[in-house]
């Protein structure tokens, strides 16, 4: 298990966090603090699973998720929003803009690294089902 996981959080104790529940599963982590550097380095790297803040400086995760998904290569990619505000309507929100999965902080790194391994395991699936 060795894929690459992009996390994208402006809050440096979260992405700590983020990091060492993430890190003792074995993934590859890319790290971003704005919506800027999550772009740039999505189409860098190409990561299998995106994890993304909602309130980012620059350009908000959802702004950041909706330009992914206009990417053929990124039509696909698992993107995991987290938001600090449990605000009525920002889960459809999150889905609308094209996440797969909405997380409410605190984050809980005991559910995260079921959720993130359940969601690859599930691209996998669909990318040896056929090309889409
Ligand atoms: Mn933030």
């Amino acid at each position: 298990m060795n894929e690459k996981i992009l996390i994208v959080e402006d809050n440096p104790r979260n992405m700590k966090l983020l990091e060492m529940t993430l890190r003792a599963k074995g993934y590859t982590l890319l790290e971003a603090t704005d919506g800027g550097e999550a772009l740039d380095t999505a189409i860098r790297e190409r990561p299998d699973l995106i994890i993304i803040d909602i309130q980012l400086p620059k350009m908000n995760g959802l702004a950041v998720t909706k330009k992914l998904r206009e990417t053929p290569e990124f039509r696909h990619t698992p993107i995991i929003a987290l938001t600090a505000y449990a605000m009525k309507g920002d889960r459809e929100r999150a889905l609308n803009a094209g996440c797969d999965a909405y997380l409410p902080k605190p984050i809980n790194t005991r559910e995260l690294p079921g959720i993130i391994a359940a969601m690859l395991l599930q691209r996998q699936g669909d990318k040896s089902q056929h090309k889409r």
